[in-house]
Formats: C-alpha cells, structure tokens, sequence
C-alpha cells in the first residue's frame, strides 16, 4: 500500500477482498464501478489521501455515496465510497444545514423538521443530499425556491491534486474549480420554512391517459408557483407491493405539492381532479417528513437507464408522441415523468454553468428497468428523436447508466 494511502482511516478494499463487491454497490444494480480500489472514507482527510493517491499515480477518481446516479463506471482507478461520512448539523437560526458527503435527505429532513424547517429535498428521501444538489437539485417545492445548487452557501471540497478546499459563498469555490472535478467532503446549504404541504397523488387508468395529459398541460398553463406537479405514466408491475387499484395495470399518476393552505389546495387542484375518473386520489394536508409517500419512488435497487429532456413548452405534439412511444401500445412501454417547472426555476443562478436550462418550461424523463434485452436505450433515443424540435438541453440529475454516444454528448 502507498504511503499516502497509510493515513487512510477507515477500510480500503481491493477486488477480491471481502467487502470489496458491498462497498462498490449501490441503488444502480446494473453497473458498478471496477476499480483498482476502494476508499471506505470516513472524513475530509481521507478523501485527500484518496485523491492525493490517484494523482500520484495518474489513476481517475470516481466517487459514489448511495449509487442513484451512477453514469458511466470506472474501469481502473479510485472509487472514493462517501456513505460513511453521515453527519448532519442544523444551524436554526441561519436556517441552513451543513451536510457530510454521504448523507441521504431523509436524514436531512428529519433533522431541519425538529426546527420548523426543511431542505430542497426531491421524491426521494434515501437519494444523496450532495449529488442531488450537485447536479441541479429539482425538488418537491421546486416552483416555490427554485434549485437547489441556488441555495448552496459553502462547499469544502478536495481539488484534483489533494488540496482542501473551502468556499463561502459556494459561488466563487464553482468558478475557480471550473472543468476540474473535486470531490466534495460536506456543503452547507440553505432551508426553507416548511413542515407541511397539501399534496398527494391523482392515479387514473390507461384508457383516461391521453385525457389527463391534456387536462395537465390546459391547467399546468397558469398555477401559482406555490404549486409544484408532475406526471408519471406508469406500467406498474404485477407485485405485492403495488396497491391494488395499479398492480398490473399502465397508469397516470400526477404528483401535487402545494406550500399553502389546504382549502387553497383544494381549490387549485379542483380542475384537474374534475377532468377524468380516478382510480385513486391520496391529496390531503401531509407533514413535510412524509413527503417521500406523494411520489412514492421505488426503495429497492434495481437495474435501470434514464435520460431526459428539458422542453421549452409543452406542445400537444409532444404528448401524442409520449402516449404512442412509450404507452401501453408502444413496442416497450416505458416509464416516464412529466414535470412543470417555471416559477423560481426561472431566476438566474449566481453559480456558474449551474446545471439546466432555466428557461425550460417542462422536464421530460424517460426510464425503463433493464431485462438484458437491449430495446430499452433505442425506445429512449425515438422519444428523444420526437421531441428534438422543443428540447434546450437535459438535466444531469436524470441520466441513468451509460447512454447512447450521441445522448452522451
Ligand atoms: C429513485 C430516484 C429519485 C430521484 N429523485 C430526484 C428528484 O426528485 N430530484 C432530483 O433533482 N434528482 C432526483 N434523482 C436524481 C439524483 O439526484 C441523482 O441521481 C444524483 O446524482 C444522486 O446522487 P447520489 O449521491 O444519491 O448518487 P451517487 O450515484 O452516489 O452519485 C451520483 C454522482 O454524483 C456525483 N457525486 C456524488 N457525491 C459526490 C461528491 N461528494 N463529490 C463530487 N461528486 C459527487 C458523482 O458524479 C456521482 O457519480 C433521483 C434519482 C433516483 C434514482
């Protein structure tokens, strides 16, 4: 073992090893990174030994802390695991929190709720805080507070030849680290006043799918942005878990968060409940702990790929190519997530090349779990195709796994 890699406090795992293949899993069960080693990093200090070791060597450097948003895997190199670094502190009356690399953001949430607060926290709660926020960061209250790398306030980072970093305001740490990429060690970010929301989710079935798709672009036209929305369409899979009106069955399920009263809610949402027979309607007053349950994301890992595209509007072209690519008619019907954005989402970032297209109005995703077939990345790629004419970019937060070259781009 180098020197360096002496220093290290907590476990470094080579292939072979016991706990090697554990350490380098993660939510992602397609892909793993293959690397020469893993540093179990229990610190900033060890992050440093890490990377000091990797340049030494002229080895890459990749890092991972739950494994949401693995892209491309290391063949060779330095895998630097972050999921032990978990330490949360909550300054109440700065209303921020500084997060350790490997904390997850229902550890987040549960501790800025003890002080009436919470964090730009997405779907869900067991995703990194620092990744997440690292690649844009769209939250449940996204139309409210905007992005979430908005409300970075410091960053402590270890550059690319070992040097600890920190930047306050985070700002000037993105700009003088710009094209090289650090590793970063913990981030104080700023919270929000909220511990609770109206919100749920509208479920309907496949037959009322193109309807409902409409009726979300007529009614997401003019909201207030206290109101953040999405659609998933979705072949649910025949399993236990699935509650029974959706088990099997392809269906729409929109996603309400609405930061005001719940007579309000009630009232904004009326229209859309209106619009087409449900199969389901969970909308009630929700603490803002249990925000995980209006989307309800998986929890176990899976092996998927995803991408995604940021519209400038939502054309009804659009729609008719999402229902007859990917619905249940499609060749391979697949997953996928409509979001509105706009609202603060729109306010110019002081972060330089702060991640997506702010002048987006929508966020189309596309996911498919993988079966070994190969048809899920070209049933992606003809819905991308389809949708070019109204696409400004894509956000770095939703793209799964290795892509197309082209989608790489
Ligand atoms: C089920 C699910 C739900 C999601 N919901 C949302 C959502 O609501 N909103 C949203 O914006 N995104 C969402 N995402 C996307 C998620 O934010 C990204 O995949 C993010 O990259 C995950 O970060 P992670 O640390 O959990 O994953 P990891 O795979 O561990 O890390 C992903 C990447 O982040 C970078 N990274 C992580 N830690 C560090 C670090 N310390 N220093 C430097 N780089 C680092 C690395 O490039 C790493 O490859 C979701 C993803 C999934 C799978």
């Amino acid at each position: 073992m180098g020197a360096v890699l002496e220093r290290v406090q907590g476990p470094v795992f080579r292939p072979g090893e016991n706990d090697f293949d554990e350490e380098r899993s993660g939510f992602q069960t397609a892909h793993r990174h293959r690397p020469d080693l893993v540093v179990a990093a229990t610190g900033p200090q060890d992050v440093r030994a890490a990377v000091t070791y990797a340049a030494e060597h002229g080895m890459p450097v990749a890092v991972q802390a739950t494994g949401h948003g693995l892209g491309v895997p290391i063949d060779g190199g330095v895998l630097i695991s972050t999921r032990r670094m978990t330490g949360v502190t909550i300054d109440p009356a700065a209303r921020t929190a500084r997060v350790a690399a490997g904390v997850r953001w229902q550890q987040v949430v549960d501790a800025a709720a003890r002080h009436g607060l919470g964090p730009l926290s997405g779907s869900s709660p067991s995703v990194g805080a620092v990744g997440y926020t690292l690649g844009g960061g769209l939250g449940l209250l996204a139309r409210t507070y905007g992005w979430a790398i908005d409300r970075v306030r410091s960053v402590e980072m270890v550059a690319p030849d070992g040097r600890l970093v920190t930047a306050n305001p985070a700002p000037a740490l993105f700009q003088d680290l710009r094209g090289a990429a650090g590793v970063v060690t913990a981030m104080e970010i700023g919270l929000v006043p909220v511990t609770r929301l109206y919100g749920g989710g509208l479920y309907a079935d496949t037959a009322h799918v193109p309807a409902l798709l409409d009726a979300y672009r007529e009614w997401t036209a003019d909201l207030p942005v206290e109101l953040t929305t999405s659609v998933g369409l979705i072949p649910y899979p025949d399993v236990d878990v699935v509650p029974e009106p959706l088990r099997g069955r392809y269906a729409a399920h929109v996603r309400i968060a609405f930061d005001g009263p719940t007579a309000e809610g009630e009232r904004l949402v009326a229209p859309l409940r209106a619009a087409v027979p449900l199969l389901r309607d969970t909308l009630g007053e929700l603490a803002y702990t249990d925000s995980a349950s209006i989307h309800n994301d998986p929890r176990q890992p899976h092996a998927y790929t995803g991408t995604n595209a940021l519209l400038r509007e939502l054309d009804p072209a659009v729609l008719r190519a999402v229902v007859e690519l990917t619905g249940p008619q499609a060749p391979l019907p697949c997953i996928v997530q409509l979001n509105h954005l706009g609202g603060a989402l729109r306010r110019p970032s002081a972060v330089p090349d702060a991640g997506p297209h702010r002048q987006a109005g929508y966020l189309l995703r596309v996911v498919s779990v993988l079966d070994g077939t190969g048809r899920q990345l070209p049933a992606h790629r003809r819905l991308l195709d389809a949708v070019a004419p109204w696409t400004l970019g894509s956000s770095p937060n939703f793209v799964f796994g290795p892509q197309e070259e082209h989608q790489r781009r």
